[in-house]
């Protein structure tokens, strides 16, 4: 099973506890009364979707309740990062690679025979 880091909680929990809400960092128009329907088509549904490295928006809903961000590697399902909402996106190359495996049941039901 993935584990989820919620920045608000602080600790790691469960995918079950979690729910993905779309891409992070998306920018809706200051003038939204005035934009025609191929800009609003463009703002509310048309997304990257790339393979690799996005940007996610996930809410901790069996949990705190709140909103998040995530950088998740589409390709190895791994969470890179998680930040609180209204941070700033971070910039991945920074981060210090990180090797840790990835906990899952089948992991932890191994090391308990
Ligand atoms: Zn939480």
């Amino acid at each position: 099973m993935l584990l989820i880091h919620c920045p608000y909680c602080g600790e790691d929990r469960s995918e079950l506890e979690f729910r993905g809400a779309g891409d992070a960092h998306i920018a809706r128009p200051t003038n939204m009364a005035d934009i025609s329907d191929a800009e609003f088509e463009a703002f509310f549904f048309l997304r990257q979707n790339p393979k690799g490295i996005i940007y996610e928006r996930w809410r901790h809903i069996h949990g705190c309740g709140r909103f998040f961000n995530a950088v998740r590697d589409t390709v190895s399902d791994r969470f890179i990062k998680t930040y609180k909402a209204g941070e700033p996106k971070p910039d991945i190359n920074a981060a210090p690679a990180t090797d840790a495996k990835v906990e899952t049941y089948e992991a932890l039901e191994g090391d308990a025979r």
